[in-house]
């Protein structure tokens, strides 16, 4: 199994939902989820990965900027992020429009060019001036979350050697059952106890990769 969890987009993303107008910001929120695949668009975290991560609505042009107050309900300006990295970014905008430097986003920017993850280290690495910014900024290298992403590919890789080793153990105990080597009621009980644990590791790999299934949100494009 190959995880590419933390990893930066390599092309800009093309927003594939079209919410109708909300009042209230915070309602976007779940449309977010799903466009931005339930990730923090700048730290790469995934929001089922840990609970309490405070995910949220980032305004990329921020909504504290006056000029940029009509912009506090336009989806286009709306991304999805965590706490940490919405708190950090608050209401930086650069003084010179011109000259930047931008904190570089999935929709704006190809991510891959400014940032890369490097899943030996767990660190992320700058590659441009605006990467540079949006790590510095954003404290992307965070020893925690350094700690965090290096820890967590590490244990995802645990978890899928012992998947494949509870389906092996799984397809074991069939044969023996279809031999009549085992009896009905041992067999229920091990296949009981491993589609358990084949559950707990499954949930375990769906929360730290982002792919734990969305619920539904209307309005699709
Ligand atoms: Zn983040």
């Amino acid at each position: 199994m190959n995880f590419t969890v933390f990893q930066y987009p390599k092309s800009k993303h093309t927003r594939s939902l079209a919410p109708r107008l909300f009042k209230r910001y915070q309602t976007y929120k779940r449309y977010l989820q799903h466009e931005f695949s339930r990730t923090c668009v700048y730290c790469r975290q995934p929001d089922s990965s840990a609970p309490n991560l405070n995910f949220g609505v980032d305004h990329y042009r921020p909504k504290g900027i006056p000029k940029f107050a009509s912009l506090e309900c336009n989806y286009q300006n709306l991304y999805y992020c965590c706490g940490s990295c919405n708190s950090r970014k608050n209401n930086d905008w650069p003084k010179d429009e011109s000259k930047g430097p931008y904190i570089v986003n999935p929709c704006d920017y190809i991510m891959s060019q400014h940032l890369r993850f490097e899943s030996t280290k767990g660190t992320m690495a700058t590659r441009t001036k605006f990467g540079e910014y949006t790590e510095d900024l954003l404290q992307l290298n965070d020893p925690t979350q350094v700690e965090y992403r290096k820890t967590t590919l590490a244990i995802l890789k645990m978890a899928a050697i012992n998947l494949t080793s509870l389906n092996n153990q799984k397809t074991q105990i069939i044969q023996l059952f279809q031999q009549n080597t085992i009896s009905a009621d041992i067999y229920d009980d091990e296949i009981g106890n491993i589609d358990d644990e084949i559950k707990t590791i499954e949930t375990f790999i769906q929360n730290n990769t982002g792919s734990k299934p969305l619920l539904r949100v209307r309005n699709l494009k």
